[in-house]
């Protein structure tokens, strides 16, 4: 059975080989005669399950011994009240506003603490990102938040800012739902990093949490016990019932992340070189047609979310209704933003963007 090619922003297609091997180890995981889904989170199947999810996802991220993985709930939108709730001291917080993301998350913050905009790109409509020199960061602020790819509008930090350049000691907070394992982290530059699964590692239900020791511990009295990250990093995961089926197919992806190659590049090095080859053959075609247009600064475009409108919006149902006919599914827009979104996870083959350029040049071609 040949699939057809699914470009959702997320819930997001995931790789073949693990929707397989999860089907054939559906109803007996290896031989324990039980289902992932019906194993306690504190028998020894799971645990084993969970430690080697952990410890793949460490190799393949290179995750320095002091940062701690976590497995939670509640999603990219739950950090958003987790994250103030442990790490502002109700004091204040720093925020560089590029996009519907992270300006959700200033919003939801300022119930705990005192946010302050340092930067935004809302007046270029959130095609561009501030320039670092630009951000204006406070001296007390207990620490400052990026969205490292704005799902929505198709825009991505190609590095990671280094705020001790801008004199600044807060633990830089990164909201990477969209772009998580897609290419490797600096953590050196990182406090705490956020991503929901259901883009780039799973199904939705566990978010992934990956958080410098130094940072536990210090959360505010009324913080829920379950979003606690000291108490969630002391029970390792498993201070309530963990999403146990979704640990379980994240792991699978982490494996299948690590057998990627691409020439000398293996695991996370190898699925950048997929990711930046695979975007560079949409965005030229975009680029170079009179009909498609991407409106982003080249310099940060995404590689995971590719936005672009028709030039001929009353063209967008046929559009749709084209590419369907052809198995490229799921290719309308963000309703705040309308047009159309390509969003090309790790999971999706160089053959789905392949299929993807040829429909655009066909239906160009067509209504010419
Ligand atoms: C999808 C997404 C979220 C929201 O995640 P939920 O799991 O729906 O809470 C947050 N941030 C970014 C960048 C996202 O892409």
């Amino acid at each position: 059975m040949t699939r057809p090619f699914n470009f959702s922003a997320g819930p997001a297609n995931l790789p073949e080989a693990v929707l397989q091997q999860a089907a054939e180890e559906m109803l007996d995981w290896h031989g324990s005669g039980m289902s992932v889904m019906e194993m306690s989170h504190r028998g020894k199947e799971f645990i084993s399950i969970y430690e080697n999810a952990e410890a793949d996802f460490r190799e393949l991220m290179a995750v320095p011994k002091n940062f701690k993985i976590l497995f939670m709930q509640g999603g990219g939108l739950a950090e958003n009240a987790i994250v103030p709730l442990n790490l502002s001291h109700g004091g204040s917080a720093d925020f560089v506003v590029t996009g519907s993301w992270s300006d959700k998350s200033q919003k939801e913050a300022r119930k705990y603490c005192d946010v302050q905009i340092a930067a935004t790109t809302e007046s270029s409509a959130f095609t561009s990102l501030p320039p670092l020199a630009s951000w204006q960061l406070r001296r007390d602020a207990s620490y400052v938040h990026v969205c490292t790819n704005e799902t929505i509008h198709g825009v991505e930090f190609q590095e990671l800012p280094d705020l001790k350049s801008l004199g600044s000691n807060a633990p830089l907070v990164i909201d990477f739902s969209s772009q998580v394992a897609s290419r490797p982290v600096d953590w050196s530059r990182v406090g705490l990093a956020f991503g929901g699964a259901q883009k780039n590692l799973g199904p939705a239900g566990v978010t992934l949490v990956v958080v410098r020791e130094d940072l536990l511990g210090l959360a505010l009295p009324v913080c829920p016990s379950a979003f606690n990250y000291k108490t969630v990093a002391d029970n390792d995961s498993m201070y309530n019932t963990p999403p146990t089926y979704a640990i379980y197919i994240a792991g699978l992806t982490f494996q299948w992340l690590k057998r990627q190659r691409a020439g000398e590049a293996t695991g996370i090095e190898a699925i950048e070189k997929h990711n930046a080859a695979k975007a560079q053959l949409l965005y030229d075609a975009i680029d170079s047609s009179a009909l498609y247009v991407n409106k982003v600064s080249k310099d940060c475009r995404s590689r995971m979310n590719v936005p672009f409108f028709l030039c001929d919006e009353s063209r967008n149902d046929a559009f749709l209704a084209g590419a369907k006919a052809r198995g490229l599914l799921q290719l309308k827009g963000h309703k705040s933003v309308g047009g159309m979104r390509a969003s090309i996870y790790n999971a999706m083959p160089l053959a789905g963007v392949q299929a993807l350029v040829s429909y655009l040049q066909e239906f160009e071609q067509k209504h010419a």
